[in-house]
């Protein structure tokens, strides 16, 4: 599958961080009960971390002394997963730390990630405390490949880093409505949408993106996207020197991902740096340059194509294969596959159809249900504008701040157990 694997230090210093109210409330048995003996059995050194509140997990990592760490394995769901990684970008040394390998063992409601890692292994799909072993087998061979991130801009100027999804319309009202059945488990979300079915609602806003050129993947030279083509694209691309690749091996994405990143350097010596107090701590601070998106208040570029529909019952990004244990989101979606899968569905669709559409996706084949108001495309960057004044936007589940949202994907940028 093209897919890069290195093999993880021996012995791994584990971290695993347990949300003891994830999921129905049992995720530290289920761990005792399932991945206890087995990391045990396979001497894999661990600390069990068990999060007090929400946001603790993230404070924890952001300070950690990471040298102390092979390897930081979440057992939650997805949110416990999202903290750790917006924690690690928070860091001043993100560069290094985003390059701890990350695992995830299912212990939530919403177990997206879990259920993608098993599936990019190719094994039968499984369930529950399946496929809790399965990612329990997975931490212990210890096998690490490169992980997509997508780069998120709210109206606020806050970024967040995801791994998974941003949601808008009747998804994301669902994955939030649905969470107080967190304690049914996974099957919230079939529950969340039969009542969202019921009070089927249009969303009115715009939507832009910029189409992911498909290219073979051994022919590199012609998947280059060029961004100095026209002054427009000339003037957004204006801190752009690299060229992206599709298919990243881990090595490529590392180059380009390099590449990509600027030093904003505040000309105070570097000393300041290593000073922790507080005011100093942001004194020499490489950042990340989203090069594909232009500021959110610009237009968009010419090379983005505008959706012409403005109402929508959902906008889906998604960058990894499923979005629940059941929901096969993206079937074509691999883990460093530098591409947002991008799935909207447009105003005028019946409950019915919109129901075999949830229904099919357990099998991944809603995209050859034939339906007119879906619309799939690959992407690499987009842009949401809602117009409803109220509504919901989640990223890897978690809501945030309702308004224009824009993304763009970060090829490879973390690093995942898997495999
Ligand atoms: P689930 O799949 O059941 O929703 P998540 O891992 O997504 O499980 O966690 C749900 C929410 O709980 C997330 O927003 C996460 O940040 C938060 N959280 C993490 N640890 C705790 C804790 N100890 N107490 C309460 N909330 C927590
Ligand atoms: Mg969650």
């Amino acid at each position: 599958d093209g897919v890069v694997y290195t093999e993880l230090q021996r012995p791994c210093r584990t971290m695993i961080l347990v949300n003891p109210h994830s999921g129905r409330g049992q995720a530290l048995q289920l761990f005792t009960g399932h991945v206890q003996g087995m990391l045990t059995e396979a001497s894999v050194p661990y600390t069990l971390v068990i999060t007090e509140h929400q946001n603790h997990a993230r404070e924890l990592v952001k300070k950690a002394d990471l040298s102390q760490w092979d390897a930081l394995v979440i057992m939650s769901g997805d949110g416990l997963l999202y903290e750790v990684i917006n924690g690690l970008m928070e860091r001043e040394d993100w560069q290094e730390a985003i390059q701890t390998p990350l695992g995830i063992l299912p212990g939530g409601s919403g177990n997206a990630l879990a259920a993608s890692v098993h599936h990019y292994s190719q094994l039968p799909p499984a369930w529950n405390e399946e496929l809790l072993l399965s990612c329990g087998f997975m931490l212990c061979k210890g096998l690490v490949c490169s992980l997509d991130l997508v780069s998120i801009h709210l109206t606020s100027r806050q970024r967040l880093f995801s791994f998974l999804s941003l949601a808008w319309g009747f998804v994301a009202d669902v994955d939030i409505e649905s969470e107080k059945y967190r304690h049914v488990g996974a099957i919230r979300f079939l529950m969340g949408t039969l009542v969202r079915l019921a009070a089927l609602r249009v969303y009115q806003g715009r939507l832009a993106y910029l189409p992911a050129k498909d290219a073979p993947k051994k022919d590199k030279a012609s998947t280059k996207v060029n961004c100095s083509n026209t002054p427009q694209q000339g003037l957004f691309c204006s801190s752009l020197s690299c060229s992206l690749v599709p298919n990243t091996s881990s090595k490529q994405s590392q180059k380009c991902t390099n590449s990509n990143s600027n030093t904003i350097t505040n000309s105070s010596n570097q000393a300041a740096s290593k000073n922790k107090s507080e005011g100093q701590s942001n004194a020499r601070t490489e950042t990340l340059v989203d090069s594909l998106l232009p500021d959110l208040d610009q237009p968009v570029p010419e090379a983005w194509t505008v959706v012409k529909e403005q109402d929508f019952v959902l906008v889906l990004a998604v960058y990894q294969s499923h979005l629940a244990e059941d929901l096969w989101a993206a079937p074509s979606a691999m883990v460093n596959d530098g591409l947002i899968h991008l799935i909207y569905v447009t105003a005028g669709i019946s409950r019915p159809a919109l129901l075999r559409l949830f229904l099919a996706m357990e099998k991944g084949a809603h995209l050859e249900c034939g339906c007119p108001h879906l619309v799939y495309q690959k992407v690499r960057a987009l842009r949401l504008e809602p117009i409803s004044a109220e509504g919901v936007i989640t990223v890897d589940g978690e809501t945030v701040e309702y308004g224009p949202v824009q993304a763009q994907i970060q090829p490879g940028l973390a690093r995942l157990i898997s495999g």
